[in-house]
């Protein structure tokens, strides 16, 4: 007979994990509360470094203290991601997605583009930092040899995604306490260890997306018509205000400096909060 069709990926198959940390809960998250994570309540979690009373009430119990120490270091970094990975694997969903706290993530935009894959093979979806792999010295434990390993690596900034399937083969690196020594292996930032294991150690290879923004890029060269459909967007900040998504809407740069709550109306008009539009 014939295969019954692959059933249609539903939101609760995708686990997000967003990075942040104690001193951006007030800055960064109420804006990201309030406009995707409403949208996309039951695929979120929110790992931060700090107990927030304010934040686990509105992250609805999905606000990880990872205990991890709230500096910017690599050790640091490292420990969250490696938290993350830890609890997606523990909630047995299909999909693992790393955003930023400064990343716009479109729910059905990144619904539909993982549904064009499937969760068991190997897939690591993300847009590459560099156009160009990365090379990294590789101290092999044991002995002090130290080869180079050249890889590609989808940066954090931008959000990317990994299938059950390859995250479960990255365990042995991944799991907690074992992503920390493969990070001080190459002495990497945490998004470049995840490359490496995905690419330096079993061999997979890093997808590219045009879909995943970091402010790394020129946000505003991205087409005005084109906003809607991308995966995840971002905005330049205090150091870069201007480096934002070109949308308009009703709400001015000042009311909006990220562009985020303009993108939201766009996609989600009926929110309570957008303004009215008359109906023609
Ligand atoms: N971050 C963190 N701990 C820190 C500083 C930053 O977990 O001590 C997180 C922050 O919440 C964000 C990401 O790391 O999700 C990147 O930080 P940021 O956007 O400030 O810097 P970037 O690297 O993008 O310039
Ligand atoms: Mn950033």
């Amino acid at each position: 007979g014939r295969l019954a069709p692959a059933p249609r990926l539903r939101p609760d198959d995708v686990f997000i994990a967003v990075k942040t940390t104690q001193k951006n809960h007030g800055p960064r998250l109420g804006l990201l509360l309030r406009t995707w994570i409403s949208r996309a309540r039951q695929q979120t979690f929110i790992f931060t470094d700090g107990d927030d009373p304010e934040l686990q009430l509105q992250g609805g119990g999905h606000v990880i203290n990872t205990n991890c120490s709230a500096v910017h270091t690599r050790q640091a970094l490292c420990c969250k991601m490696a938290v993350e990975y830890d609890k997606f694997i523990e909630s047995g969903r299909k999909w693992f997605c790393h955003v930023d706290d400064d990343n716009y993530v479109n729910p059905e935009g990144l619904l539909q583009l993982l549904s064009t894959f499937s969760p068991s093979q190997d897939v690591y979806l993300g847009r590459p930092s560099l156009d160009h792999p990365i090379e990294a010295a590789e101290r092999v434990q044991g002995g002090g040899t130290v080869t180079t390993v050249k890889f590609w690596f989808a940066t954090g900034g931008a959000g990317f995604c990994l299938s059950r399937g390859l995250a479960l083969k990255m365990s042995p690196w991944a799991s907690l306490g074992s992503f920390m020594s493969t990070a001080e292996r190459v002495r990497l930032p945490d998004d470049c260890t995840v490359g490496y294991i995905v690419e330096g150690l079993l061999g997979a290879r890093l997808l590219p997306s045009s879909l995943f923004h970091s402010h790394l890029e020129n946000l505003q060269r991205l087409p005005p018509d084109a906003v809607l459909q991308q995966v995840t967007l971002s905005y330049g900040g205090p150091e870069n205000p201007r480096n934002v998504v070109n949308v308009a809407g009703g709400f001015s740069l000042q009311q909006d400096p990220t562009r985020f709550k303009s993108v939201h109306c766009l996609l989600y008009p009926d929110t309570d909060w957008c303004p009215v539009h008359k109906q023609s």
